[in-house]
C-alpha cells in the first residue's frame, strides 16, 4: 500500500499552469493545451484536452461557426465565473475531435511559469 500518492495539489505543484482570472485556481495544465487557435464568447479561445477546478452548466445546443455544437457553460468552482465551455458532442463529423474537450476562454486564463525559477 502506497502512502505517497499525490494530492491534486502536489500534482500541479512543478508543471506549467492557467490559472483562473478572477480567483486564482489552477484551472488546466499548460502541457493539455492542444489549440489556442479557437474563437470564445468574448475573444480568443484555447481548446484544451482537460480543465480542473471547474464544474459544468446545462448541456445546450449552441450554433458555433463551425456548425450546431452541443455544449456546457464551464465554471470555475472557486469564483463561480464563466471560463469557457465544455464540447458534449459536435454534429459535424469534421469538428467530432473536440468532442469531451475544453474551450478555455483566453482572458479568463493567466499563464504563469514562476515556479520554474525556483530550478
Ligand atoms: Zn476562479
Amino acid at each position: 500500500m502506497s502512502t505517497n500518492e499525490p494530492t491534486p495539489a502536489e500534482m500541479y505543484r512543478d508543471r506549467p499552469v492557467y490559472y483562473c482570472s478572477g480567483c486564482a485556481a489552477v484551472l488546466c495544465l499548460q502541457d493539455e493545451l492542444i489549440s489556442k487557435a479557437f474563437s470564445g464568447r468574448d475573444g480568443r479561445g484555447y481548446l484544451m484536452h482537460s480543465a480542473t477546478n471547474v464544474k459544468l452548466g446545462k448541456k445546450e445546443d449552441r450554433p458555433l461557426l463551425t456548425g450546431v455544437h452541443t455544449v456546457a457553460d464551464v465554471f470555475c468552482v472557486g469564483c463561480d465565473e464563466r471560463v469557457g465551455w465544455y464540447y458534449h458532442k459536435a454534429s459535424d463529423h469534421s469538428q467530432k475531435y473536440k468532442e469531451g474537450k475544453y474551450l478555455l476562454e483566453r482572458e479568463r486564463l493567466i499563464k504563469d511559469n514562476a515556479w520554474r525559477l525556483e530550478e
